[in-house]
C-alpha cells in the first residue's frame, strides 16, 4: 500500500476519513496535531511551549515537528504505508518531508485534498466533539454526525470533549494559515502528478467511497 497524505482546511473531515481508511486498509493514522497534543500534555518546557502555540492556532516550530514526525514514521507499523494528516503544512515542510522519506526509504504515494468552503467549516468547527477514550469524532451541528446522547460516545461510552482550538477566533487564524501557507503545496503536488481532489462537502460515506476509488485505481 502506498502512503497517503491528507491535505484539507481545519475541520474538513480528515480525521474522520483517516479513521475509515485506517480500519479498512490497516494503515496507521499519523496526525502531527495528535502527536503535538500528546507532547503538550507533559509538564516540561517543550510541553508548555507546544501548549501555548496550539491554543493560538499558530504553527509549532519546524525542528520540533520534524523530530517528532521522523521518530513516529521510523516505527515498525509505518513500514507498509501510513496515512499522514496535518503534515506538510507549507512548502518548506513539503521539501523537508522528501528528505524524511529518503531517510526512511519511502515514497510520496497519494496526496488527497478535501476541498470545502470556509462558511461550512466554521459551522463544523464549533460543533466538533471528540471522544477522550477512543478518539471517535462527532458533530453536534450535523444531523448525520451527532452523538445519540450529548457528551457521550456512541461507540464506547467515553466522554466527549471539545478541542481548545475549536473556537471561531482560532479557526479564523488556522484557516488564514491554511490559505496562505498550505494551499500552495497543492500546485507542487499537482506538478508531481500525485494530487487527487475530492469534494469535502458531501456525506462521510460518499467521501469515503470516492477516496476508495482513488486508492483502488492506484493499487
Ligand atoms: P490539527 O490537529 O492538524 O488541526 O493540528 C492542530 C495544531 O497542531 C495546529 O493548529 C498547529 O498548531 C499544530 N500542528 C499540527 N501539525 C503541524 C505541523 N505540520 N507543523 C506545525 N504545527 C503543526
Amino acid at each position: 500500500m502506498k502512503n497517503i497524505i491528507f491535505i484539507a482546511p481545519p475541520a474538513a473531515g480528515k480525521g474522520t476519513q483517516s479513521a475509515i481508511i485506517e480500519k479498512k486498509y490497516s494503515l496507521p493514522h499519523i496526525s502531527t496535531g495528535d502527536i503535538l497534543r500528546t507532547e503538550a500534555s507533559s509538564d516540561t518546557e517543550l510541553g508548555r511551549y507546544i501548549r501555548e502555540v496550539l491554543s493560538t492556532g499558530g504553527l509549532v516550530k519546524d525542528e520540533i515537528t520534524y523530530d517528532l514526525l521522523l521518530k513516529r514514521l521510523s516505527q515498525d507499523d509505518c513500514k507498509n504505508g501510513y496515512i499522514l494528516d496535518g503534515f506538510p503544512r507549507n512548502l518548506e515542510q513539503a521539501y523537508k518531508y522528501e528528505e524524511i522519506l529518503n531517510k526512511l526509504n519511502q515514497n510520496l504515494g497519494y496526496v488527497i485534498y478535501l476541498d470545502i468552503a470556509e462558511d461550512i467549516l466554521e459551522k463544523r468547527i464549533t460543533g466538533r466533539r471528540i471522544c477522550e477514550n477512543c478518539g471517535n469524532v462527532y458533530n453536534i451541528n450535523s444531523e448525520t454526525q451527532r452523538p445519540k446522547l450529548e457528551s457521550i460516545c456512541d461507540k464506547c461510552g467515553g466522554r466527549l470533549y471539545q478541542r481548545n482550538d475549536d473556537n471561531v477566533s482560532s479557526f479564523k487564524n488556522r484557516y488564514q494559515l491554511f490559505l496562505n501557507k498550505t494551499k500552495p503545496i497543492l500546485d507542487y503536488y499537482k506538478e508531481k502528478g500525485v494530487l487527487y481532489v475530492i469534494n469535502g462537502n458531501d456525506t462521510v460515506t460518499n467521501i469515503a467511497q470516492k477516496i476508495d476509488e482513488v486508492l483502488i485505481k492506484g493499487m
